[in-house]
């Protein structure tokens, strides 16, 4: 691992399953899974640490807890389980330790005994505030709740707060959209996510969603209205306030390594270029650790067009953009010089020697990026 490295740990439940989510998590909260799971959880870390045996304690400068719903977990409960490597750690000065709520799973009690733990940052699930897009994405929150839920995490002290919404849903216009982001931003919210909504072929809403040039104007007014509003667009789909980056998404962005806990996680090595992922299943999950025995489902050592390809998936999410003599044959100068001419690609206006995508650049990155690669 590196001197500063990342710490994510995976909590697969959730109250109830959105329909568009693909992430590894359970609609299930049944308090002696959980337990069962928390029990795992902290097996996993003492084996993590028993494994490094007397090597220098981890230097860690993020932690993000991420879903699933991970606060569907006590704030005791998550405290116990990571207590053999939190303990172990030597914490960074600016140490970030996020968690991922949604709005109906926190109160203010809730999260003052999360800022007791030492959890300084929370990611706010919101996704829309238009009643009848929540329904159609089957979250489990109304408006009211997520409001609330906002009011609660400031009120519980936190300044680091994040939400995260979804464009490109059915029935969305850039007025609904408009109208949630202005009212999140009521509160001094220092981050934003912005999602495209992507559906595989066979999801019974795949034919509704809107096509691509809605999809672009949807992106490109996001784009817009947070500059306006004094957010820097780092990431494809991330928006911060000056000084207020998620600096756990920087690490995994900037090619650093994490080690990740939990069912579905994946960890990475940075100095020896291994990727490593947990099964995807509760029960193996817990069954193999109250074996004796860590959850990895697979590990591979990157090849070098692998780590090539990575350096590329990597560089060009960020607004930092990529070197200039990373475009290095014939094919890369020529595409190049096409999304030039096609206003994607421009010279950092800042960063000398570097090339960025623009903002359309950003919304269009699925199909610029591998063109380079
Ligand atoms: S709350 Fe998040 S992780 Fe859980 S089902 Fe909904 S989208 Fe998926």
């Amino acid at each position: 691992m590196n001197a500063c490295s990342s710490l994510y740990v995976h909590i697969p439940f959730c109250e109830r399953k959105c329909h568009y989510c693909d992430f590894y998590s359970l609609g299930n909260r049944d308090p002696e899974l959980l337990d069962q799971f928390a029990a795992a959880l902290g097996l996993e870390a003492a084996l993590v640490a028993r494994e490094r045996g007397p090597a220098p304690p981890y230097r860690l400068n993020t932690v993000y807890v991420g879903g699933g719903t991970p606060t569907l977990l006590e704030p005791h409960a998550l405290a116990s389980a990571l207590s053999p490597i939190l303990s172990e750690a030597r914490l960074e000065p600016d140490f970030e330790w996020t968690i991922e709520a949604n709005p109906s799973s926190v109160d203010k009690a809730k999260l003052l005994a999360y800022r007791k733990l030492g959890i300084n940052r929370v990611s706010l699930g919101i996704q829309s505030l238009a009643p009848e897009l929540l329904a159609r994405l089957g979250r489990i929150h109304t408006r009211e709740i997520a409001i609330r839920a906002l009011d609660d995490i400031f009120r519980a002290g936190f300044e680091n707060v994040s939400v995260d919404f979804l464009c490109g849903v059915p029935g969305q216009s850039i007025s609904t959209l408009e109208e949630s982001i202005q009212e999140a931003q009521r509160f001094p919210i220092k981050h934003l996510s912005c999602y495209l909504l992507t559906l595989p072929p066979d999801h019974s809403m795949y034919q509704e969603l809107p096509d691509e040039e809605e999809q672009l104007e949807h992106l490109l007014w996001v784009d817009h209205f947070l500059g306006n509003a004094g957010f820097e667009h780092y990431e494809i789909s991330n928006f911060a306030k000056p000084g207020w980056k998620s600096r756990h998404n920087m690490n995994y962005w900037n090619g650093l390594s994490y080690l990740a806990l939990g069912p579905s996680a994946h960890s990475f090595d940075s100095e020896k270029f291994i990727r490593s992922k947990n099964v995807s299943s509760l029960s193996g999950y817990c069954e193999t650790l109250r074996s004796g025995r860590r959850p990895i489902e697979w590990s591979e050592e990157l090849t070098p067009t692998q780590r090539e390809i990575e350096k590329w998936l990597l560089a060009l999410r960020l607004s930092e953009g990529i070197a200039e003599e990373c475009f290095n044959t014939p094919q890369r100068r020529r595409m190049l010089d096409v999304f030039e001419r096609q206003g994607l690609v421009v010279s950092h206006p800042v960063l000398a020697g570097r090339k960025r995508l623009t903002p359309k650049g950003f919304a269009l990155s699925d199909q610029i990026i591998p063109s380079f690669i």
